[in-house]
């Protein structure tokens, strides 16, 4: 028993007898009191509660007016509240569990009614509450960036890992291409982030287009983006990566986006290289090649090449 309640209404007679009610079913830990919708909200902000019993009249924040605050806050419009009211405000009852009550009991309430409506609702936070966890475990361990649908970065790694030692064993080749949209802040900050979201995907569905099925294509971050390809030799990386260039220059946005026409850099490393032997090290050669790419202009593709990277000249 670890559940605590709210209980709004100007009368402290009731909530007495409502507290009094709920102890003697040993329902709760913790009891929180109010007695109007503003008092009740602002308890509500320092303690989150797992139900609320609230009343419909009260002086200055009525409990509709509650009831609006509390739907619109995402974090809170879960909890369950149980309205209380008159025996004969049929049309309050309808209106209250039209602003999003989950139930009411009538005064003067009948002690084991109102237990058991309680019970009821407390069951099915705990239901949603188990519901949200999994969900977001699920999401946690699934393989999928949800903006965008390529690959998470979880995924990539996984997947780098297991080609790269694949390479190794074969004595083949692997081509990684890591690539970051140019002045992608700004397209937020003139568009909003909402926009900069369409951008992302379609920058996404360009890149996806452009690869091969067994290729993989990730987000590995906000806009950033990585490509494994396979047995691709550096030249072949390389047409891919220019063709991926091209292909997002050419993108035509529409509605808000109609004027926006955007670029990326993209770094190319193909595996074997010396000094590199781990997934760490290959990414961290593409991700200079990339910082070389910005670097010199941006709207470009790299190579990573180690005597570039160790000073001496091209
Ligand atoms: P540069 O050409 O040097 O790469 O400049 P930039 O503005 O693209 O680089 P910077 O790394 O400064 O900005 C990346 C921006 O991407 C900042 C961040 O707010 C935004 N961002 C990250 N993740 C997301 C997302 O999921 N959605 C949106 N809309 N923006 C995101
Ligand atoms: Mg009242
Ligand atoms: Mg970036
Ligand atoms: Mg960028």
């Amino acid at each position: 028993m670890s559940d605590s309640v709210l209980i709004i209404d100007d009368s402290e007679a009731i909530r007495e007898r409502i507290i009094r009610t709920l102890e003697s079913f040993d329902l709760f830990a913790r009891f929180y009191e109010a007695e109007d919708g503003l008092e009740g909200f602002k308890k509500l902000l320092s303690s989150p509660v797992d139900i609320i019993l609230c009343d419909l009249e009260m002086p200055r924040i009525d409990g509709f007016k509650f009831l609006s605050m509390l739907k619109s806050r995402p974090d809170l419009q879960d909890v369950p509240v149980i309205i209380l009211t008159g025996m004969n405000d049929r049309e309050l009852k309808i209106k209250g569990l039209e602003q999003g009550a989950s139930d009411y009991v009538t005064k003067p309430f009948d002690p084991e009614e109102l237990v058991a409506r309680v019970k009821v609702h407390l069951k099915i936070k705990h239901l949603q509450d188990d519901l949200k966890r999994s969900n977001e475990l699920l999401l946690e361990l699934s393989n999928t960036d949800h903006l965008t649908g390529l690959f998470n970065r979880r995924y990539l790694m996984d997947a780098l890992d297991r080609e790269l030692q694949r390479c190794v064993r074969k004595d083949g080749c692997l081509s990684l291409i890591i690539m970051d949209i140019d002045h992608f802040k700004r397209i937020n900050d003139t568009h909003g982030h909402l926009q900069g979201d369409v951008v992302l995907q379609k920058v996404a569905l360009n890149l996806q287009k452009e690869l091969r099925s067994y290729d993989i294509a990730a987000r590995y971050g906000g806009e950033e983006f990585v490509a494994v390809l396979p047995d691709a030799t550096p030249n072949e990386a390389l047409f891919v990566a220019e063709r991926i260039r091209q292909s997002i220059q050419g993108i035509k946005f529409s509605g808000a986006l109609t004027s926006l026409s955007i670029t990326v850099s993209l770094g190319v490393a193909t595996f074997p290289t010396r000094n590199c032997a781990t997934v760490d090290e290959f990414l961290k050669q593409a991700d200079d090649a990339l910082y070389q790419a910005k670097a010199d202009g941006r709207n470009r593709v790299e190579f990573f090449e180690l005597q570039l990277h160790q000073g001496v000249p091209r």
